[in-house]
């Protein structure tokens, strides 16, 4: 039995506002998340992988009749065929995740009533956390991070895969944000952002950071992020006294890229990487206030 993971990779928002005002589970056509559904808990975790996985289930899933025993029949079918081992083994990983929308071009939930064929009914009862937890959970990115700043993240994004991956990272987000508006000397807003391409670009590095980060600390494991807060997988954060070295001006940002550094050396090197890439963000965001795209 797994630890606690209830999940909103529902098919489209219920209407009601999640905390925070900003729902970031289902997005756009091409943006969603299935992270708190444990999308990413597998040792298989490429984009082609996951995809694949999600779009096998789907097909699979369209030709199950809608009963309880043919759906059970499916959670166990897709259990017994992809890998039982997960790297969070608490950490649930939900087998109703699938593909939806007109295209199926995003993740979600397989059970919600607006998925395909069915029709409206709410099957999440179904699930390994039942309906209540599935319809009301939300991450606490939705409470944590600004608005403003969610809003970004949403906006920036493009495709699901890459988007799951960084919208629970809440504080990740809360430090990047806060680092960026304290270069930049003046608040970060989408609109400003969203006419320059190369602006855009620029955050959309550092937003996906984590995804290729060569110092991260369990590097044989995927990026994966356990963000409930009965604290069971934690990050371990930086430690200075191995290093011999002062806590990093930019410790935050690099703790929650759970970075693990072998010398000094290697601490000054990934500090080289990440204030260039704040640099770069921060003279296009500059650029936009004065002569336009700073390309
Ligand atoms: S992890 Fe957060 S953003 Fe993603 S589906 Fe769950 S509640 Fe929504």
């Amino acid at each position: 039995m797994s630890s606690f993971n209830p999940s909103s990779a529902c098919e489209e928002t219920t209407g009601d506002i999640p905390p925070g005002g900003v729902y970031l589970c289902q997005v756009s056509a091409s943006v969603s998340c299935g992270a708190c559904c444990g999308l990413y808990n597998r040792f298989r975790w490429s984009r082609k992988e996951i995809s694949d996985a999600l779009a096998r289930r789907t097909r699979l899933f369209a030709e199950v009749p809608r009963e309880v025993a043919a759906i059970d029949a499916f959670r166990r079918r897709i259990e017994s065929q992809e890998p039982r081992r997960h790297p969070l083994p608490q950490f649930h990983h939900c087998p109703f995740l699938g593909l939806v929308g007109r295209r199926r071009s995003r993740v979600g939930c397989l059970l919600h009533p607006m998925a395909e064929g069915n029709h409206g009914v709410d099957y999440r009862g179904l699930s390994e956390y039942g309906g209540l937890a599935c319809r009301t959970y939300f991450c606490p990115t939705h409470r944590r991070v600004r608005p403003a700043h969610s809003q970004i993240v949403r906006n920036a994004i493009p495709h699901w895969y890459d988007y799951g991956f960084v919208v629970t990272e809440w504080k990740f987000l809360v430090h990047l944000f806060t680092e960026l508006e304290k270069r930049c000397q003046r608040p970060l807003l989408w609109a400003d952002i969203a006419d320059s391409a190369s602006c855009r670009q620029s955050l959309v590095d550092l937003l996906l950071l984590k995804m290729s980060w060569p110092y991260r600390s369990s590097s044989k494991i995927p990026p994966v992020h356990y963000f409930f807060n009965d604290r069971m997988y934690v990050r371990p954060g930086i430690d200075y006294s191995v290093l011999g070295t002062d806590v990093s001006p930019l410790d935050a940002i690099l703790a929650e890229l759970d970075s693990d550094f072998a010398t000094a050396q290697q601490l000054r090197e990934a500090e080289a990487v990440v204030n260039r890439l704040l640099s770069v963000f921060q003279r296009r965001y500059d650029a936009v206030f004065t002569a336009g795209d700073g390309g």
